[in-house]
């Protein structure tokens, strides 16, 4: 493919800019709409809750706040803005209204951004408290960590250039560059799925995403909801192809052991589902994208073990 010196010297600057916008949320960013603080749902806080079968929620108790492990670059799901420091994205609103039940004001949460290969480890040795960043529950992973949930359900999808027609689904990858984040499932489905695929790892989502706008990859593979929120960032360079080919329910992850943490998530889950906070917040964040609010996922209130 000719590719002219300037197109190039374009592509890297809108690949820079990209890396701003998605590090920075608003500012300066494109006229894509993003929640308005005073839209955010308030929620309550259960002062009077105790929970001390829950070594984690003693932990906090003492500490005097949570601390909660996130993702910093997933604008509709969980994005920091740099100068601010803060955290926006559904994501972000399940983490606050979790907190509210515990009896924490989410307005104290420590978040942490964890990348999708560390979440395990952050989990076991005591990093965060619980976690909540489009973190699929399955099998593999039940043997590290417990989870919540699931309160989400996404499926993996495909970006590409709005340049590109040859890319309508995981079928049209053989001998293409695909970009994915080290120890997701996206990444792990394409290695068993579609071996032909030439497939390259980074540890962040938005580092594929300027490696797309640069050309040194052909797509990014992982959850609609992550790819739907690069592709609003540039819709002109941007775009999402074909159906979701997976699915990826998303839970709240918890230390393997604390069962009591466990379930009281999983009460507060069906509680904010029920009370409406869960479509609220979803209207002011994911809902962005255009796809109305779905039914939330039964939640899978699996046995202690
Ligand atoms: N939901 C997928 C996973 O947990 C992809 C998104 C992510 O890496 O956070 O692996």
């Amino acid at each position: 493919m000719h590719r002219t010196r300037r197109h190039l010297a374009v592509l890297a600057l809108l690949a820079a800019s990209l890396t701003a916008l998605v590090a920075c949320g608003k500012e300066g960013s494109p006229p894509v709409k993003g929640p308005q603080p005073d839209e955010l749902p308030v929620y309550q806080v259960q002062s009077a809750f105790q929970l001390p079968d829950s070594p984690t929620w003693e932990r906090a108790r003492k500490r005097g706040h949570l601390v909660v492990g996130a993702k910093e670059d997933q604008p509709y799901m969980g994005e920091k803005d740099p100068a601010t420091g803060k955290y926006s994205g559904f994501d972000i609103e399940i983490a606050k209204m979790l907190s509210a039940s515990l009896g924490f004001d989410p307005a104290t949460i420590s978040f942490r951004t964890i990348a999708s290969a560390n979440r395990e480890t952050a989990l076991q040795n005591g990093q965060i408290d619980y976690y909540v960043g489009t973190y699929t529950i399955n099998d593999n992973r039940k043997k590290l960590v417990g989870f919540a949930g699931p309160y989400y359900m996404a499926g993996q999808s495909l970006l590409v250039r709005t340049d590109e027609n040859d890319i309508h689904g995981p079928q049209d990858l053989d001998g293409k560059r695909v970009c994915s984040a080290a120890g997701s499932t996206p990444y792990q489905r394409m290695e068993r799925d579609y071996p032909k695929a030439d497939l390259v790892a980074y540890d962040t989502y938005s580092v594929c995403v300027d490696n797309l706008l640069t050309y040194q990859v052909d797509a990014v593979t992982t959850d609609d909801t992550i790819l739907m929120g690069y592709a609003a960032k540039v819709p002109n360079e941007l775009k999402v192809v074909g159906k979701p080919f997976s699915k990826e329910p998303y839970g709240v992850g918890v230390p393997r052991s604390d069962n009591a943490l466990r379930f009281a998530l999983d009460d507060a889950l069906a509680f904010h589902e029920k009370n409406g906070d869960w479509k609220k917040a979803y209207d002011v964040t994911l809902g962005l994208s255009g796809v109305p609010a779905p039914q939330p996922p039964a939640i899978d209130r699996y046995p202690a073990s």
